[in-house]
């Protein structure tokens, strides 16, 4: 396979990709999600993952693709926008899930690169994302990142002004809004605030719902996750802190 990546991009590294170990973490993976679901009375097919391919080089998401896997999620937009367009161009049924918290100036990027944004959450995002969609032609689906934990160095909105910005979202800039996502805080049981965010997605008539990560996803799977967000489970640690 070549390599689509010009030689100078910081995820064009030689660094050994061990394709067998990742289909391997997949197949597993997918057996434990299918497991979850069984438990929980739960359709298998309603339940997404994603590849969390941040930090990660091409040739690992590379491997993932070969083993039949099509949605990943990046967290950086430079970097998903290094990494993807050229991976799709040979793989045109591949998503990307932009999952990382969203600088206002990097809206448009944003919006050309990916499929699905998982972490709106304040007007003036929602304002610039609203405007790049009107210039690039492109909607991504949007989900409302809920900072469950109130924890002042993540993304998120707030709890209690989650459905205020969910109105404005829908009203004001004329979005339409897919779901939520939340990164419980860590060290934390998950499962409180998984249960707020499905009870809240309820309430608000929100079909997808984005939660659990390697360490919680069949937690989050008993909740009703309909996304989950797996990374290190499937590539290994990350070479460097994301
Ligand atoms: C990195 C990341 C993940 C994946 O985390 P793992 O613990 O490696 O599975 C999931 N969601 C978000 C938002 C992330 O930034």
């Amino acid at each position: 396979m070549t390599d689509p990546l010009p030689a100078d991009s910081p995820t064009a590294d030689s660094r050994a990709v061990d394709s067998p170990g990742i289909a391997a973490n997949l197949a597993r993976i997918k057996a434990r999600i299918g497991e979850a679901c069984a438990k929980a009375g739960r359709d298998p097919a309603r339940v997404t993952l994603v590849a969390v391919s941040k930090t990660h080089p091409a040739a690992a998401v590379e491997a993932a693709l070969a083993a039949g896997q099509a949605v990943f999620g990046e967290n950086r937009v430079q970097e998903a926008a290094g990494k993807f367009p050229g991976l799709r161009a040979a793989h045109p049924a591949m998503r990307l899930h932009i999952i990382g918290g969203l600088q206002t100036n990097k809206a448009r990027d944003a919006v050309r690169v990916a499929d699905v944004i998982e972490s709106l959450d304040r007007p003036r995002l929602a304002e610039a994302i609203a405007e790049a969609i009107r210039r690039e032609g492109r909607a991504p689906a949007l989900l409302v990142q809920v900072n469950t934990g109130a924890e002042p160095q993540k993304s998120g909105v707030a709890r209690d002004e989650a459905a205020a910005f969910l109105r404005a979202c829908r009203e004001e800039h004329g979005l339409s809004v897919a779901g939520l996502m939340c990164i419980p805080p860590e060290g934390e049981d998950p499962v409180p605030h998984f249960r707020w965010l499905a009870a809240f997605a309820a309430d608000e008539g929100l079909g997808v719902l984005s939660m659990g990560m390697s360490g919680d996803f069949e937690a989050a799977i008993a909740c009703g996750a309909t996304q989950v967000r797996v990374g290190s489970a499937i590539f290994g640690a990350r070479p460097f802190p994301a």
